[in-house]
């Protein structure tokens, strides 16, 4: 660990203060003593320079000199997430690691985001590497955290999943589940849980999110900002604070960043690979797809987040919700948020209503439908486009509808309407008793358009 010599010359003594409220938390007192000052009962308290307290001291070391003092600062993290918007990464990585000391670790998953270990090496601070080993990584991968170890002339704090859980979700589903139900089960075991195991040693981290990974889940991402998901050190919402420094920056701007200051990479991206993930759910991509498109890619397009970053989600549509000031409604009977897709074009089905469109083998019209739930991103990000469809096909001979499927109508609409995520778009043909599911990502009116000439 770059640290520990570095951190261990001086005893960090900071005070817990919990209950902190989302968007803002109390910075902890850090307070560097001598470690023979400790055996006494004085100690030379040094505060740290800390650009956002409102506070900041002036005062000689002398004048701190205290006995137990106890001053706290109050930090507001999206008032500094405002205002290191444009700031460098090295600049954010500076000060995340000022701020937090050994206290803070950089999330490795031994991609590109080997360049915040560049950045943090810049600095000349000590800093800490932490990697999820899922135990399905490729071999390049393993040998790219070797080379970069020794580059660095760093140990990575390598996370293992539980042995027993990993053994149980084996023995009874198999080496490749995610195939068939979803990576979430997986990632939970190999992934989540090691992270939230580590986060629990740490009161800040910082990873290698950047808005254009993935449009969908990372547009908003601020450089700072309370996590929304983990607890750190201390315990309790607020207690842990994620940096993302390199949220602004372009996939291309830290390739250039990478080959200009000549740093190691995964041999992987020669083949192709952009985002790099475990070896089963990560595959090379085409010059043109997005670099998420090589994850997971059997599944439709939802959140692709292992759930490291589900915060992302949850997030950004109660912010989309408030932003767009819809009211509040409650539709089957599951949680008021507002709805979407509300046009006099759209049949609102029921379940009563669905199930009889299911039960039919000659319907008058065909029938398209989306499954859905309101608080869904990609749900609301398609609205647009498939309220245009239902009004273009207003009086065609073919139906527009929606069911809400989230809640309680999950199981159902899991066992009987092919719901894998979010949303789902069933064509109901004349003729057939069962539904044709809408196979792509694309959901713009055109492609949707096809998708029912091509059938009806
Ligand atoms: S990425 Fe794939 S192999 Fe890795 S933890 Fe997730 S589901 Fe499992």
């Amino acid at each position: 660990m770059a640290s520990a010599s570095a951190i261990s010359s001086h005893a960090i003594v900071q005070r817990e203060l919990r209950g902190g409220k989302a968007g803002s938390v109390r910075q902890f007192d850090m307070v560097a003593a001598p470690a023979e000052a400790l055996s006494g009962r004085r100690r030379w308290a040094v505060r740290p320079a800390q650009a956002l307290e409102p506070r900041r001291k002036m005062e000689s070391v002398a004048a701190t000199v205290t006995e137990e003092k106890e001053e706290v600062s109050e930090v507001s993290y999206e008032q500094l997430a405002k205002e290191m918007e444009h700031a460098s990464p090295l600049a954010i990585i500076d000060r995340a690691l000022e701020m937090f000391g050994d206290d803070i670790a950089i999330a490795f998953s031994g991609a590109e985001d080997v360049a915040l270990i560049e950045y943090a090496h810049l600095t000349g601070r000590p800093f800490r590497v932490f990697s999820l080993d899922t135990g399905r990584l490729n071999p390049e991968t393993y040998q790219f955290f070797d080379v970069v170890e020794k580059h660095y002339g760093i140990h990575i704090e390598y996370m293992f999943p539980d042995s027993v859980e990993v053994q149980a979700l084996v023995r009874t589903k198999g080496l490749f589940s995610f195939y068939e139900d979803g990576h979430q089960e997986c990632c939970r075991v190999r992934k989540v849980r090691p992270l939230r195991r580590a986060l629990k040693g740490f009161k800040a981290w910082i990873t290698g999110q950047r808005k254009d990974q993935s449009p969908g889940t990372r547009a908003n991402i601020p450089v700072v900002q309370v996590d929304p998901s983990f607890e750190g050190l201390d315990g309790g919402a607020g207690s842990l604070i994620k940096w993302n420094p390199v949220a602004n920056v372009d996939g291309k701007d830290i390739w250039n960043f990478l080959r200009t200051m000549d740093v190691p990479v995964n041999s992987l991206h020669s083949q192709g690979y952009v985002s790099i993930g475990c070896e089963p759910c990560t595959r090379p991509v085409l010059p043109g797809q997005h670099e998420r498109e090589g994850r997971w890619w059997w599944e439709d397009a939802k959140a692709k987040e292992c759930g490291l970053h589900k915060g992302n989600i949850s997030q950004e549509n109660s912010q989309n919700h408030a932003a767009n000031g819809k009211g509040a409604v409650t539709v089957n009977g599951v949680s008021n948020i507002s709805d979407i897709f509300s046009t006099q074009a759209i049949v609102n089905l029921t379940r009563p209503g669905i199930e009889n469109l299911l039960k039919l083998e000659n319907r008058k019209e065909p029938w398209l439908v989306v499954l859905y739930a309101p608080w869904c991103q990609f749900c609301q990000a398609m609205e647009s486009s498939y309220v245009e469809l239902a009004e273009k096909l207003h009086g065609s001979g073919v139906k527009v509808g929606k069911f809400r499927a989230d809640g309680e109508q999950k199981p159902f609409a899991k066992q009987e309407l092919q719901l894998g995520s979010f949303p789902t778009i069933l064509f109901f043909p004349n003729h057939a008793s069962r539904p044709i599911k809408y196979p792509s990502e694309s959901r713009d009116v055109d492609s949707l358009l096809a998708f029912i000439n091509a059938l009806r």
